[in-house]
């Protein structure tokens, strides 16, 4: 029975544990929505608490369930978005921990600063860029710490970074506390506040004293001299360019120390690398007091560039430099003695001898040939209307010309038959070098044989046109060919002892008789060092090369030296058999020379050979051997030009 109603009635009153039941809300709770009174019970005798069930039906149909559903529901929200937001929290913590690693193990220095600039935060990185721990840095600044030289640029750095924001690898020189500078790389932004106030600055920064270091090295390489520490060629044009830009007047002077290539082959490289230190030592002396500059070219030559200079300066100056090397004094452990120098200068003045730097040292290249040209140990200052101009401007592009030419493989061999009188058969071929220019011309050795050797380019012409020749030998179609071939070396090439062995070597290795080559060397050169030349021939007569005496009778004492020469061959030059059939002194001449070489045991061949007359009078002399336009030009070696290509082509 209902304790709440009669028997079979509806009861009137719910008990709390029917409510509970009813409304599905914990007891405790009703009694605490009771006592609060969201949901008030009458209370019996015995204080049992009892609900309208009027009430109680109502909330059970209707808002309460809503209302509890409702609650449940944003409770459910309520939860999950609080989950999430433990994670997220627990993600940041994260990220942040990460951060926070990174930022402390990184080699970098992190940091952060006020609106004034004065550290706030620094990481580790700190210690390595300035000697100090994080903690004693927090209120100084960077540049409290900047070396001296670096000051204005600094001041440039902070205004840069106030007009765009942000600095990126601002490079600049800190001193470190315990007072060793560092080269520091930064990068650096601002942050401002919602108004656009500058509230602080935030970068890194990188101690990049190593890098900074290399490059200043490799950067002082590549402009100075690595032999006398000088600046280079690099370094003059770079200040000629800045004195041309600025405008103004000032003079280049070329220095090149007369016969220096003697003093290199008779003292050896170790003692010329000393003369040329010497040499630079003397000439920065002389330029003590002066706003001027040396700088080494390369071997012997050596430059000065003497700004808001006139002529009679920079000739005052050149004299200077003659006068300090005339009293260079040099004592080799060898006791080798240098007492004096000379040098030939030449000079050039801008902006009158040139507006742009290669036309200004080129032409200050010209005024020192000009010097040598003239007698040497002079000083010479550019002049446009030289006599001799034009030949030392070919002279001059010739040096870069002729590298391109042994750089691009265009030497190309032609060759002149050498004919035996007796039955007019070709026995021998002169092999005469060709230079193929840039519009595939071909070029006579007579403009650039003397620019090779003073160049010093003339011994690896040589050694190609060899190399060349003995590829066309060892060729199969070549391979049996009996004729000799002559071939013309340079009196530079032959006294370089290097180039002897190379030289030596490459024909051991070929697979070339030495019986089919003679070597011809002039007679002016072989007479300019007579022990060396005779070593040479002695040399390589052991090896089975032959060789010849080319332009017989053109140099001194030549019948005096003949003995002296072990060679097969006496070539007469061409000067004296073209015009035998007129001039009387070389027909004497010429039958003289036949008859010594004959008591010598030589054969002679007469170059030049270029008429019917001149051929009857050489078979009457008895001369053996003739060469010459009448019997043929020179002609490629190989008679289709493409010859030489397509061999070299298929090794
Ligand atoms: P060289 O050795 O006395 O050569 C003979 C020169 O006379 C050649 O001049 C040739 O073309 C020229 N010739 C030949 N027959 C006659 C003629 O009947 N009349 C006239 N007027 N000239 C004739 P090329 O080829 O211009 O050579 C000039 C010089 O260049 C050569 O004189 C030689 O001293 C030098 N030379 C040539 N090839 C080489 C080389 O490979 N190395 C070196 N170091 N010098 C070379
Ligand atoms: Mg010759
Ligand atoms: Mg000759």
């Amino acid at each position: 029975m209902n304790p709440s109603g009669k028997a079979g009635q509806q009861p009137l009153e719910y008990t709390i544990q029917e409510v509970s039941a009813k409304l599905g809300v914990p007891v405790h709770k009703l009694r605490r929505w009771d006592s609060q009174g969201v949901l008030v019970a009458r209370r019996t005798d015995g204080g049992h608490r009892r609900y309208a069930t009027e009430i109680i039906d109502g909330l059970a149909g209707s808002t309460l369930g809503a209302v509890t559903d409702k609650y449940q529901d944003e409770l459910a929200i309520a939860r999950r978005t609080l989950q999430e937001k433990r994670r997220i929290i627990q993600l940041l913590l994260e990220s942040e921990s990460r951060y926070r690693d990174l930022v402390e193990t990184s080699h970098d220095l992190i940091w952060t600063t006020d609106g004034l600039g004065r550290f706030t935060y620094l990481n580790n990185g700190a210690t390595d860029i300035f000697g100090l721990a994080p903690r004693d840095l927090i209120g100084c600044c960077f540049f409290d710490f900047e070396a001296r030289p670096s000051h204005i640029s600094n001041r440039r750095f902070l205004l840069h970074l106030k007009r765009h924001g942000e600095v990126r690898n601002y490079v600049t020189r800190l001193a470190a506390r315990d007072g060793s500078d560092r080269w520091v790389g930064i990068n650096a932004r601002v942050s401002c506040d919602e108004r656009g106030k500058l509230i602080g600055i935030r970068g890194t920064a990188r101690n990049i004293t190593e890098q900074h270091e290399a490059a200043l090295q490799i950067e002082h390489l590549a402009t100075h001299d690595s032999l006398t520490g000088l600046p280079n060629r690099v370094s003059l044009q770079r200040s000629l360019e800045e004195a041309l830009r600025n405008g103004g007047v000032g003079a280049v002077l070329f220095i090149d120390i007369d016969h220096f290539k003697y003093l290199n082959d008779n003292l050896g490289h170790r003692a010329a690398d000393q003369i040329i230190i010497g040499v630079g030592g003397v000439l920065g002396e002389a330029l003590t007091d002066m706003p001027s500059q040396v700088y080494r070219l390369g071997a012997d030559e050596f430059a000065v560039f003497l700004p808001d200079a006139l002529r009679p300066h920079a000739l005052q100056l050149g004299e200077i430099l003659r006068d300090a090397l005339r009293h260079y004094r040099y004592q080799s452990a060898g006791m080798h003695r240098i007492s004096g120098l000379t040098a030939s200068i030449g000079v050039a003045l801008y902006p009158f001898h040139g507006g742009e730097v290669p036309v200004l040292l080129s032409n200050a290249d010209i005024a020192m040939y000009q010097a040598k040209d003239s007698g040497r140990n002079r000083c010479v200052v550019y002049d446009e209307e030289a006599h001799t101009l034009r030949r030392i401007h070919s002279r001059v592009q010739w040096s870069s010309r002729l590298r391109e030419v042994l750089d691009e493989e265009r030497l190309v061999l032609f060759e002149q038959p050498v004919v035996r009188l007796s039955d007019m058969q070709t026995v021998h071929r002169e092999i005469l070098v060709r230079i193929r220019d840039e519009g595939g011309n071909i070029v006579l050795p007579g403009q650039y044989i003397e620019a090779a050797e003073s160049l010093g380019l003339i011994q690896e012409l040589d050694m190609r046109v060899v190399e060349l020749l003995l590829q066309y030998l060892a060729h199969p179609d070549h391979r049996d060919q009996k004729i000799r071939h002559f071939v013309n070396l340079s009196r530079l090439s032959i006294s370089d002892p290097q180039w002897v062995r190379r030289f030596q070597n490459m024909l051991a290795n070929s697979c070339v008789s030495p019986n089919v080559l003679v070597f011809e060397i002039t007679e002016t050169a072989a007479m300019s060092n007579v022990d060396v030349t005779q070593q040479f021939i002695r040399e390589l007569k052991q090896m089975g090369c032959r060789f010849a005496l080319d332009d017989f009778g053109a140099g001194f004492s030549s019948f005096y030296y003949l003995k002296r020469f072990d060679v097969d061959y006496l070539k007469i030059d061409g000067g004296f058999v073209r015009d035998l059939a007129t001039d009387e002194a070389n027909r004497i001449f010429v039958r003289a020379l036949c008859d010594v070489a004959r008591g010598l045991n030589k054969q002679v061949i007469a170059e030049w050979v270029e008429t019917r007359e001149v051929l009857k009078i050489l078979t009457d002399m008895g001369t053996g051997y003739g060469q010459g336009y009448l019997f043929r030009r020179p002609a490629p070696l190989w008679s289709v030009g493409q010859d030489q290509e397509a061999h070299r082509a298929g090794g």
